[in-house]
């Protein structure tokens, strides 16, 4: 029963949670511990074998059209599983598909949106750079035209699936200042592995998130060919701001998933330390922070549904502001109750007993990747004031 969701949208909560429970569970400790990206490879296959990459996409390129809503019940059932594994499901089918499923050909969309959406390819998204980060538009990737190619230069860094992904949609500027600003002066590519140029520097070592590939890419002399420029040349700007639109709630989605199996891994754990002869539940002082956690929990779910259904049934540039509401909320929140899910479990709940040191490692992401903290508190006032005409 649901007072947000249709049956239709129960369902498919009900499928993926069965999945993540049954075929992801078992394999986190591989994912934690082993060196390897097969582990999440495999699993990205698996669903989508199973349909679950199709949500966002249209039917004519073997998605299934749920909409934005269907990937935020994926990204909060795998991550309260797995953040690693959903955030690597992100930056391929939403992080790389979304461009292309909103600004990319019928051809682009045959060879680039329908392997992502079976899980046979990995796909990626570079935006941020090592001197540009929050200000993206000031990015010094640099394209420009000769003949039937661009030629790319320039770097990436913190790119998910960087090393692994087969191809990379990627920002840079086409017309840069002072003839033009960096804003319409952007363009977006889809690089692909093994052409000339593109490198791997290295894989970052990451507080959390074991088992994803966290990438620093180098572009020299990059030719990448015109027909793999998605939309206009200079119409990168509006393509990015598109896609993180969508990212910043499916991102929203994955926090109220870490927030919630932390959650139900402190519950548990109230009710089974005994401390002065009773459950320590027993105490105000564990109790209310249980409440704490739960009301935050429904809060975060709430903003997040009503974020999605402004992007599937309103409109993309209407969500600015409950998108970054829902990421700024549900972001925060899962931070907070993994840190509190440590303090209430105490000493075991600082050890890999238990994995609430895995949801704390994992969770600082939810605040950064996407737009950061500030970022979003930056986006909500602005767009306050400017509803009310300041
Ligand atoms: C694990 C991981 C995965 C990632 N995946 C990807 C990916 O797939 N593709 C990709 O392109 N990028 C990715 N990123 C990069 C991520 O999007 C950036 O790290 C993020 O946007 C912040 O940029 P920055 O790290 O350069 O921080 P900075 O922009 O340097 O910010 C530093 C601090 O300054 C604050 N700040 C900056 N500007 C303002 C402002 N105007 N007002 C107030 N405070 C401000 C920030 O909030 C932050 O606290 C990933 C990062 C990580 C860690």
């Amino acid at each position: 029963m649901s007072v947000f969701l249709s049956k239709e949208e129960l369902e498919l909560k009900e499928e993926i949670k069965q999945f993540a429970e049954e075929y992801v569970a078992p394999k986190v400790n591989e994912i934690e511990k082993s060196k390897s990206y097969d582990t999440i490879r495999n699993i990205i296959r698996e669903l989508g074998k199973r349909g679950f990459l199709r949500v966002l996409h249209p039917k004519e390129y073997g998605g299934s059209e749920f909409g934005v809503i269907g990937d935020t019940i994926i990204a909060e059932e795998l991550s309260a599983i797995n953040f690693a594994l959903d955030l690597s499901r992100l930056a391929s089918v939403h992080l790389c598909g979304m461009p292309l499923n909103r600004f990319g050909t019928h051809e682009q969309k045959e060879k680039f949106l329908t392997p992502l959406i079976k899980g046979e390819k990995i796909g990626a998204i570079g935006i941020t750079e090592p001197d540009v980060g929050s200000d993206a538009a000031g990015m010094k990737t640099r394209a420009h035209r000769e003949g039937d190619y661009y030629i790319i230069n320039g770097e990436k860094r913190f790119i998910t699936n960087g090393s692994q992904a087969d191809y990379i949609c990627l920002f840079a500027i086409t017309t840069p200042l002072p003839i033009t600003r960096p804003k319409t002066g952007m363009t977006a590519f889809i690089v692909e592995k093994g052409m000339k140029g593109f490198t791997v520097e290295k894989d970052y070592e990451l507080m959390g998130l074991n088992g994803t590939r966290i990438s620093h890419l180098r572009f020299k002399n990059v030719a990448v060919p015109a027909e793999n420029r998605i939309a206009d040349e200079n119409y990168g700007f509006k393509v990015l701001m598109d896609e993180l639109n969508s990212e910043r709630v499916a991102i929203a989605g994955q926090g109220v998933g870490v927030a919630k199996a932390a959650f139900e891994t402190a519950l548990r754990y109230s009710t089974e330390r005994i401390q002065f002869d009773r459950e320590i539940r027993g105490f105000e002082g564990v109790s209310f922070i249980i409440a704490d956690m739960a009301t935050r929990i429904e809060a975060a779910r709430a903003l997040t549904i009503q974020a999605a259904r402004t992007l599937d049934r309103i409109s993309n540039i209407r969500a600015t502001k409950i998108a970054s509401m829902a990421k700024y909320y549900a972001c925060h929140s899962a931070n907070w109750i993994a840190k509190e899910g440590i303090q209430l479990m105490g000493g075991i709940g600082y050890t890999k007993e238990h994995p609430m040191e895995r949801f704390a490692r994992d969770a600082p992401l939810l605040e950064i990747g996407g737009g950061t903290r500030n970022v979003m508190l930056y986006l909500i006032q602005r767009e306050a004031y400017r509803e009310r005409g300041f």
